[in-house]
């Protein structure tokens, strides 16, 4: 554990002097929340490749299909709560410590952690998009109304899920499958996340880019930036001369590139990272701040201390 332990000091010692790290994440941060990676330990395929964009668009048995696994696998994607090391990254941001959190899932467990400076380079699942009036709905409503239209799906079990919340599901026929429309126009509805072969809009990319130049630092997390749209990024801070840190089971593209990089679960990691940084020790904490327990003071105070800069929000997903 000796080396793991001075490399966990390395990354601790080259963050804490930055105030507006630039966060990327991956599937690795929601596996501890029981939604599965993309990816094994070498980056290679674990499951049968999601469907592209183009296959969706190409076909009504395509989109049933889609829908028929989305209907079984978004309970699960639904269900699922935030963990320990979502929670370090919201704890990162309301100490002033985070620029701006990018990431690559479309689970929405930042946003459900208490993260605000959000990116969803892909979207997110919990939206469904109409191809025809481009009006975003709630996946709630939408889900009710499959289920309501497919009685019996809903209780089937999935054989395994994937990230982007596709069951995959034995011996279903999906003929009989009904999708419906959007209400308001009768256009195609897909989920509000960029499928493999579809390009992120530009102006959510340049708004990533824009807080990365403002970075002073770059932490992924969970990822190993197989995909380009997520690299982009690993590459574009080494560019900037920002600092490059990885924290991933597995291997990543960009290791060659990296100042540090720790081979461990991000909800090991990432509470550990935080916790030194913003020095939550609770000891030190309680001398801060006497008679106030609910730690607003504390921050407020670290952030102070903080040099004064302008925060342009870059918060939110788009909706
Ligand atoms: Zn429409």
């Amino acid at each position: 554990m000796a080396a793991a332990a001075s490399a966990f000091d390395d990354l601790v010692a080259r963050l804490r002097p930055c105030r507006r790290i630039f966060v990327l994440t991956g599937a690795g941060v929601s596996t501890e929340s029981g939604i599965p990676d993309y990816r094994d330990a070498d980056g290679e395929w674990k499951h049968p490749r999601p469907m592209t964009y183009r296959q969706l668009l190409a076909s009504a048995a395509a989109r049933r299909r889609y829908w028929a696994r989305s209907l079984v696998g978004w309970r699960r994607i639904a269900a699922a709560e935030p963990n320990a090391a979502h929670h370090a990254l919201a704890r990162l941001e309301a100490a002033g410590r985070l620029g701006c959190l990018v990431t690559q899932n479309v689970d929405g467990l930042h946003a459900k952690a208490g993260s605000r400076r959000v990116i969803d380079l892909h979207g997110r699942l919990d939206r469904v998009e109409c191809l025809g009036c481009r009006t975003r709905f709630r996946r709630h409503a939408f889900q009710l109304e499959l289920e309501r239209l497919n009685p019996g799906w809903a209780e089937r079990a999935a054989a395994t899920l994937t990230p982007d919340g596709d069951a995959e599901l034995h011996n279903a026929d999906y003929d009989a499958f009904r999708v419906p429309p959007c209400p308001r126009c009768g256009g195609v509805l897909k989920p509000w996340v960029v499928f493999f072969g579809e390009r992120v809009p530009p102006p959510r990319v340049e708004r990533a880019f824009a807080a990365l130049r403002r970075a002073d630092a770059v932490l992924v997390a969970g990822s190993s930036l197989m995909v380009f749209s997520g690299y982009r990024f690993a590459r574009a801070g080494r560019q900037l001369g920002l600092p490059l840190c990885l924290v991933n089971l597995g291997r990543t593209r960009a290791d060659a590139d990296a100042d540090v990089k720790i081979a461990a679960p991000c909800g090991e990691v990432l509470p550990r990272l935080v916790a030194a940084l913003v020095a939550e020790d609770p000891r030190s904490a309680s001398r801060s701040r006497p008679g106030n327990g609910d730690g607003r003071a504390h921050r407020r105070r670290r952030a102070d201390d903080a040099p004064p800069r302008r925060r342009p929000r870059v918060a939110g997903a788009r909706g």
